[in-house]
C-alpha cells in the first residue's frame, strides 16, 4: 500500500486524482465574507465562491442564527404522503413567486444532482403517464454537466464523467448534441425523431464546460424546437439561479419558457444542502388529478425545515441587500476588466455573462499551473475543462477585489512559463 495514501486523510476527495492532490490538499477551516482561512494560515479570495455557490459570502452569523433557531424548534419533518413541515412550504412558496414559470409547484430536496435526477425522471414519467410510452430519451448539450447522480452522469457531456462504469450511460437512452450551432440540433433531433424524445435539457450558460455563455439566439432556438416537437425542455439553473445573471434566473435572461427548471447552490448560497425543481403547471397538473399516479420520488431529507430556514434567510438577504442589482453592476465590471486583457497574446478568449467569467488560455499555458500560482498569491480559481480558469466570485465582492483577481491572473501568467509543446508531445 502507498504510504501518502495510507497516511493521508481519510476523506476521500471528489472528483479528485488522489495521488496528484495528496500531499497538497487544502484545508479550509473558516469563512469571512469574500475571504476563507485555512489550516495553514492562509487568507484566500473566494474568486469561484466555492462552487460558484457562496454567492452571499461566507461567514455569516445571521444565517448561523436562522439555522439554530429553526433546529431548536424542529430540526426537520419529512414532507411524505400527508405530511409537510411548515418552513419547506413557505420556501416553496417562495421560490414559486420569485420564479419566472406562473403557478408552478415546486419539488424540494437537497442538492443539484439530486434535482437533475427529480427533473430528468419526472421528465419521463410525465410522457408515459400520457400514454407516449415511447418518448423516453433525454437529450443534452455537449460540454454539460449536471451533476454526478445516476441520470447528470447519464446525460453528462463532459464524456469523462460518464465514461467507465461498463455501460455508455447509467440511465438508457441519452444522446448529445451541439452546444453552439441550433441547426446542429434541429438535425440530432430529426434523427433520432421527436417523437422519441422525452426532454431537451441545457444549462442556459454553460459552467463546468468552460463557462460558455449561449450563442445569441440558440436557446431560442432551443424553446422553438422543444415547442414544435411535444418535447419537454428542462432548464438546468443550478449556478445560474438566484441571481448569478443579475437576474433571479437566467430564463429570464433569455426569455424562455422552460417546462422545469433545476435549482440548488444559490437558493441557499450554501450554507445548507438545499436543491429541487420548478414545475410548470402543464407537467404537474395531471399528477394532482383523481386519477392520476403518484410520483414516485422523494428522500428523507426532500424539504428538510432547517435546510429550507436557511434558504429562506439567504433569499431574504439577496432582495434586502439588492445583490441582484450588483451582480449587474459586477458584470459590468469583470467586463470591462477580461476586456482589457483579452488582447494578451497569451490568451485565447475570455468570456462573461451575469457575475460568471472565463479566461481561456493558449495550450501552452496550463489553466491548472495559472490557478495553482493565483493560490500562492492569495486567490482562488479554479481551471475548467478547455483550459478555463474560472472566475465567480461571491455577489459582495468590490470592484477593486474584481480587479485584483484578474490582475493576479496576469501576474500568474508571467510567472507561468510557457509549456514547450513539442517537449509535452
Ligand atoms: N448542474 C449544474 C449546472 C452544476 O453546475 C452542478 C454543480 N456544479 C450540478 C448540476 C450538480 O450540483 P451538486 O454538485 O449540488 O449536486
Amino acid at each position: 500500500m502507498n504510504d501518502a495514501a495510507r497516511t493521508g486523510p481519510a476523506l476521500w476527495s471528489a472528483q479528485a486524482h488522489m495521488p496528484s492532490v495528496l500531499g497538497r490538499q487544502i484545508v479550509v477551516t473558516r469563512g469571512e465574507g469574500n475571504y476563507v482561512h485555512t489550516t495553514d494560515g492562509r487568507r484566500l479570495f473566494d474568486g469561484t465562491a466555492g462552487l460558484w455557490h457562496a454567492n452571499i459570502g461566507h461567514g455569516r452569523a445571521e444565517m448561523a442564527e436562522a439555522a439554530a433557531e429553526q433546529m431548536a424548534r424542529l430540526e426537520t419533518y419529512h414532507v411524505f404522503g400527508r405530511y409537510l413541515n411548515d418552513r419547506a412550504v413557505e420556501l416553496a412558496e417562495r421560490v414559486r413567486d420569485l420564479s419566472p414559470v406562473a403557478d408552478s409547484k415546486v419539488i424540494l430536496n437537497s442538492g443539484g444532482s439530486d434535482a437533475v435526477d427529480v427533473a430528468l425522471k419526472l421528465a419521463r414519467r410525465y410522457w408515459q403517464l400520457l400514454g407516449r410510452t415511447e418518448k423516453t430519451v433525454i437529450l443534452s448539450r455537449d460540454l454539460s454537466y449536471h451533476g454526478l447522480h445516476a441520470y447528470g452522469t447519464s446525460v453528462a457531456g463532459i464524456d469523462v464523467n460518464r465514461e467507465g462504469y461498463g455501460t455508455e450511460s447509467l440511465v438508457a437512452d441519452t444522446a448529445r448534441f451541439d452546444t453552439r450551432d441550433i441547426e446542429k440540433v434541429r438535425r440530432t433531433v430529426a434523427g433520432i425523431g421527436p417523437e422519441r424524445i422525452a426532454a431537451i435539457v441545457a444549462e442556459p450558460i454553460q459552467g463546468t464546460g468552460g463557462v460558455i455563455p449561449p450563442e445569441p439566439g440558440y436557446l431560442e432556438g432551443l424553446q422553438r424546437i422543444a415547442d414544435e416537437n411535444d418535447i419537454l425542455l428542462v432548464l438546468d439553473e443550478v449556478i445560474t439561479g438566484f441571481g448569478r445573471t443579475g437576474h433571479w434566473f437566467a430564463t429570464e435572461r433569455y426569455g424562455l419558457r422552460p417546462h422545469i427548471i433545476a435549482m440548488a447552490k444559490g437558493i441557499s448560497s450554501g450554507y445548507s444542502a438545499v436543491g429541487g425543481a420548478v414545475v410548470a403547471p402543464e407537467v404537474w397538473e395531471p399528477f394532482y388529478e383523481s386519477g392520476g399516479p403518484v410520483y414516485r420520488h422523494g428522500t428523507t431529507y426532500s424539504g428538510h425545515a432547517t435546510s429550507a430556514a436557511v434558504a429562506l434567510k439567504n433569499l431574504e438577504i439577496i432582495e434586502r441587500e439588492g445583490l441582484i442589482g450588483r451582480v449587474r453592476e459586477l458584470e459590468g465590471v469583470l467586463s470591462a476588466e477580461l476586456g482589457s486583457i483579452s488582447s494578451d497574446p497569451r490568451i485565447a478568449e475570455t468570456r462573461v455573462a451575469g457575475f460568471l467569467g472565463g479566461i481561456e488560455l493558449r495550450p501552452e499555458y496550463p489553466a491548472e499551473r495559472v490557478a495553482d500560482e493565483m493560490l500562492e498569491q492569495g486567490w482562488i480559481a479554479r481551471p475548467l475543462r478547455g483550459n478555463v480558469v474560472q472566475v465567480s466570485p461571491p455577489f459582495t465582492t468590490t470592484d477593486d477585489e474584481v480587479r485584483g483577481i484578474v490582475a493576479a491572473a496576469v501576474s500568474a501568467l508571467d510567472v507561468v512559463a510557457p509549456v514547450d509543446l513539442a517537449m509535452a508531445r
